[in-house]
């Protein structure tokens, strides 16, 4: 039972926090996202991972293991950023340079699957072997966990939901394709649609709206979750999961987005009376799944 940080990194801000051997969180620290530079994001990171481990009990400082969740698609070692659309991370070997910075073993997770993991270890993918996650922020990210494990696919790239296209005709997306699903279904596509509906407010704002009833922020949250309940009925009919969980900043912020998506999933579904809906739950973890994911990782990693 060892001390663990995790710290999720997301298209705006870090999240970092320490888990003590019993799971619960001890201590949080966060810092918006360094974009200037690689360096300054590294260093960043380092530095917010060495406070929390600072502040454990310094009989279980040594001990104390460390976990990133990155936004980003990573390599099957996962040691290696592909390509970051948000953060300033593509090409880098973080492992190696977080490892240097921090100066001690660290595991690296992409932020979706991070987030995935807690769900199913500790929230609500508890008791479903078969799981699929997905994290709403500034991206569209996903986990799939099939026979109790995370599936990571060929080259580690497994879940990358985001960045399929849904409209061949639609805008281009911060990876240079074309109508990516995030484009659409994320806090930051959610802002775009409430834009393109003439409404001037920030994301929370529009979900703060929408929860009061005011019925152009409430289409605007069913604008965004169409085309996620369709993906759902697509990643449902190819993975037969038992649960879907919705996580990240803005997919566990809006009830009222939640049960839009519900609904809309529940309309597209062929033959509920022969496959019956997989329920749709919010992330027990709320926006911190990826963080508490990132410290279980590296707690039980064998290295
Ligand atoms: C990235 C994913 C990430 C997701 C959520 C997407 O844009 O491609 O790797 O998991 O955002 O942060
Ligand atoms: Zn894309």
């Amino acid at each position: 039972s060892r001390f663990s940080v995790g710290i999720d990194v997301g298209g705006t801000k870090i999240a970092g926090l320490l888990l003590d051997g019993n799971n619960e969180i001890v201590m949080r620290a966060t810092l918006p996202v360094p974009k200037s530079s690689t360096e300054s994001l590294l260093d960043g990171l380092a530095r917010v991972a060495l406070e929390l481990i600072d502040a454990a009990p310094s009989e279980h400082r040594e001990r104390c293991s460390v976990g990133f969740a990155i936004a980003g698609w990573l390599n099957a070692a996962s040691d290696f950023v592909r390509f970051s659309p948000h953060l300033p991370l593509t090409g880098v070997f973080v492992k190696h340079e977080l490892e240097y910075r921090v100066g001690r073993p660290v595991v690296i997770a992409n932020d979706a699957d991070a987030a995935g993991w807690a769900e199913f270890r500790l929230g609500a993918a508890l008791d479903y072997d078969d799981a699929v996650c997905l994290t709403l922020g500034t991206g569209l990210g996903s986990a799939v966990i099939a026979n109790g494990a995370l599936i990571r696919g060929a080259i580690g790239m497994a879940g990358e939901l985001g960045h399929v296209c849904i409209d061949p005709t639609g805008p281009e997306c911060a990876c240079g394709g074309i109508g990516c699903l995030e484009i659409f279904a994320s806090g930051t596509g959610a802002e775009r649609a409430a834009r393109n509906a003439g409404l001037m407010m920030t994301g929370r704002e529009l979900v703060a709206a929408a929860e009061l009833g005011d019925r152009d922020a409430c289409a605007v949250l069913d604008d965004v979750a169409r085309p996620l309940a369709q993906a759902l009925t697509m990643v449902v009919g190819t993975l037969d999961p038992g649960v879907v969980v919705i996580g990240g900043g803005f997919g566990t912020a809006s009830p009222y987005f939640l049960d839009s998506l519900r609904r809309q999933y529940a309309a597209l579904a062929s033959r509920p009376e022969s496959r019956p809906l997989v329920p749709v739950e919010v992330a027990t973890w709320g926006p911190e799944a990826g963080a508490v994911g990132a410290a279980l990782l590296a707690a039980h990693h064998k290295s």
